[in-house]
């Protein structure tokens, strides 16, 4: 069982305050404390007797990322670069927009794996490999921590960071259930998002378990062929095995799914590209989101504005609902596994 109480749900709190010979009521101040507060030490669960903080501290003592790095861009996007217990580097991003009621929304992006070992080739994250799963409280704290640095709430989260969520799911779906908790952070369902780079099998598993939260899969090409150059994973699942498990989920959680789809210069845009994704998702409920690609090491052009607006009309033109999604965080390394990459390499020649 694991040690680290940010991983813990109340009925997990409430059996070990039991073997403790502790009253039942102290699991849902000591989840309040954890959870909703984001405390930092157990000497700030102020009604929790010293005793008990005493024994919790020695026995359970707080496990919290250590943040080795904050960067705001000048849109207003931080990105959060942490130290794990292990001294595994991840990274994190937070973006605020105004929604049209006026309000102010924070949308997190956090990471369930260090590194990843899909490899799809215009992501930073890619290059580094697989180091490890997160735990689930590795995944809850970079939640936590955040919230506090920032002294704000998160409405909503992206499992959009580093790594494949759908490889680390027990876990992932854990930090889910503490991270939507009524006395926890509260953060709705309906604003989760879970991102693959599309795992079908597990894609099945996740319709089965019926969430209510967003699946967003990443697609990137209209064909196998366009599709494998940039996704390994695309030879060993490909379009036809991705397609009908998304036609799987739709029908089984009743819900949308939110294809991400990078445009590249002279690759997988066009009318032609269009016409083929017409072809392919019909029938199945989505939106498509349409990211301009980021430079990087990889070489890829990103098309200039009228040649993705023109891509985004032929898609609608196709039957198909696409929009271009805003860029963010551009000028501090926006997107997933640069920060982390050059903090790898840093850390190599000793910079960090
Ligand atoms: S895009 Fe996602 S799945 Fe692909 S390598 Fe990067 S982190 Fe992994």
């Amino acid at each position: 069982m694991s040690k680290d109480l940010r991983e813990f749900l109340p009925e997990e709190i409430a059996s070990l305050m039991k073997s403790l010979g502790e009253p039942a009521f102290r699991a849902g101040q000591i989840f309040g404390w954890l959870q909703k507060e984001g405390v930092a030490s157990y000497q700030e669960m102020s009604n929790v007797p010293a005793a008990l903080r005493q024994k919790l501290e020695q026995e359970y003592p707080l496990i919290r990322p250590r943040l080795l790095r904050r960067q705001e861009s000048s849109d207003g996007t931080k990105k959060y670069l942490f130290s794990l217990a292990d001294g595994q580097a991840i990274e994190a991003v937070l973006m605020s927009h105004r929604e049209e009621t006026g309000h102010i929304r924070r949308t997190f992006c956090l990471s369930s794996q260090a590194g990843c070992p899909m490899g799809c080739v215009f992501c930073a994250t890619g290059s580094l490999g697989l180091q490890r799963n997160l735990s689930t409280g590795e995944m809850v704290s970079q939640v936590l921590e955040v919230a506090a640095i920032e002294k704000k709430n998160i409405h909503n989260l992206v499992y959009m960071g580093m790594g494949e969520p759908l490889l680390n799911m027990e876990a992932v779906l854990k930090s889910i259930r503490l991270l939507n908790h009524a006395q926890g952070q509260k953060i709705g369902i309906r604003r989760i998002t879970l991102s693959t780079c599309g795992l079908p099998e597990q894609i099945r598993r996740l319709a089965d378990e019926g969430l209510d939260l967003v699946l967003a899969v990443s697609l990137h090409g209209p064909d196998d062929e366009t599709r494998s150059r940039l996704m390994p994973v695309n030879n060993r699942y490909p379009l036809k095995e991705l397609l009908a498990a998304c036609r799987y989920y739709t029908e089984t959680s009743r819900r949308r799914i939110t294809f991400e789809y990078i445009m590249i210069k002279d690759l997988n845009i066009g009318e032609q590209a269009a016409a083929k994704l017409g072809k392919l998702l019909s029938g199945i409920p989505c939106n498509i989101n349409l990211i301009p690609v980021n430079p990087g090491p990889h070489g890829f052009v990103r098309p200039g504005r009228q040649e993705q607006l023109r891509f985004c009309q032929a898609l609608e033109q196709a039957g198909l609902a696409a929009v271009i999604r805003e860029e963010r965080g551009a000028d501090i390394d926006g997107a997933c596994g640069q920060l982390a990459g050059k903090a790898a390499a840093e850390a190599e020649t000793g910079e960090l």
